[in-house]
């Protein structure tokens, strides 16, 4: 079976990358330029599995064409995983939602036209941050499941850097389901999207961080550099180990009771001064030079700031068994 994963450079795409050529598929990916191709196709020892093309920009129209003009007759498994992932900008619509909700139209769109009656299954990398509005996650009374939706709009949404990221994982994965519904007739493919909340973990290859940590994984090496006093963001929200959220991306196309599904991934919630209190008394290496903020207040923090994660059945509280 042939799988094509976009945006195969990234962090989390690497951990799907190699769990794919572990289970024996082949996988075309797709990056940005030759030289990220090259780096890549190397990492894996030019792994005869594994091929790379070039998408040099996702949000320009028909950016995945020449991909699935050239592909589409064998590619069966779409994982679209290429986002942009920063909050390292002004012009919101420009760096963040138009390449999201772009990316999203022209892969799809790719299929239709090129791969119709050979692509089976669709997984798309969405967000919890399709489910919830940075506002919502400061809400005690609200409850975030596979139903719920971001409720900013395309305007609301550009109030800041991190609303506007949500408001792109929201605006591309409703892009998808809309596509979907639209085209039925004329594509054979299910749709499954997983939502993760912040992904964290080890990077697959120790040279990935060469050209800059992706924004996830800097929630906590911001912590691991910061100096002793320093003031420091508290993040909160849901997380989950990349290797979990890499094994869903599998499972989402090769089980059928995922087909159709949101898939929420969350192993528990987080902040980011429960994160420093692991540093400081598990790392001994770090104690009396990092910040320390107050230690101990993590959960209370949690319990007062925090929304509150629930199956569809408003039963358990928390843990999702995803895995
Ligand atoms: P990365 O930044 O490591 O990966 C993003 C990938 O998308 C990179 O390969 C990047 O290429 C590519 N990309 C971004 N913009 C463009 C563009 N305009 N044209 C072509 N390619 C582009 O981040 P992650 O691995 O963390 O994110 C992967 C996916 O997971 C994203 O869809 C993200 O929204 C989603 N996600 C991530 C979470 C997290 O906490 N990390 C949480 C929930 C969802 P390049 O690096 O070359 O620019």
């Amino acid at each position: 079976t042939v799988v094509f994963v976009s945006g195969a450079t990234g962090f989390i795409a690497l951990h799907v990358v190699d769990d794919l050529l572990k289970t024996g598929y082949k996988v075309i990916g797709s990056g940005r330029s030759q030289e990220k191709n090259d780096g890549l196709l190397k990492k894996f020892k030019s792994n005869p599995n594994l091929s790379m093309e070039i998408v040099e920009d996702i949000a320009a129209p028909n950016a995945f064409d020449k991909v699935f003009q050239k592909h589409g007759k064998e590619i069966k498994v779409v994982l679209h995983i290429a986002s942009p992932v920063h909050f390292n900008t002004t012009d919101f619509e420009k760096d963040l939602l138009i390449p999201a909700v772009n990316g999203t139209k022209s892969i799809l769109e790719a299929i239709k036209n090129y791969a119709a009656d050979t692509v089976e299954k669709v997984v798309i990398t969405s967000s919890v941050a399709a489910l919830a509005s940075p506002g919502d996650m400061k809400d005690t009374s609200f409850v975030v499941n596979e139903e719920s939706w971001n409720k900013d709009t395309w305007e609301s949404c550009q109030a800041n850097a991190v609303s506007a990221y949500c408001g792109s994982k929201k605006f591309a994965e409703k892009t998808a389901w809309d596509f979907l519904e639209e085209n039925q007739s004329s594509i054979k493919f299910t749709l499954s999207t997983i939502n993760p909340g912040f992904v964290f973990g080890p990077q697959l290859f120790a040279d990935s961080l060469r050209n800059g940590i992706n924004s996830s994984s800097a929630t906590i090496a911001n912590l691991v550099s910061s100096k002793l006093g320093d003031n420091f963001y508290n993040y909160s929200g849901p997380f989950i180990d990349v290797r979990d959220v890499s094994k869903a991306h599998l499972l989402a196309f090769e089980k059928p009771e995922c087909a159709g599904q949101r898939l929420f991934l969350c192993e528990d919630m987080f902040c980011s001064q429960e994160a420093l209190d692991i540093l400081n008394e598990e790392f001994p290496q770090l104690k009396g030079k990092i910040a320390t903020g107050e230690p101990g207040s993590g959960s209370t923090f949690l319990t007062k700031k925090l929304l509150q994660v629930r199956q569809p059945q408003n039963q358990k509280f928390i843990r999702i068994p995803i895995l």
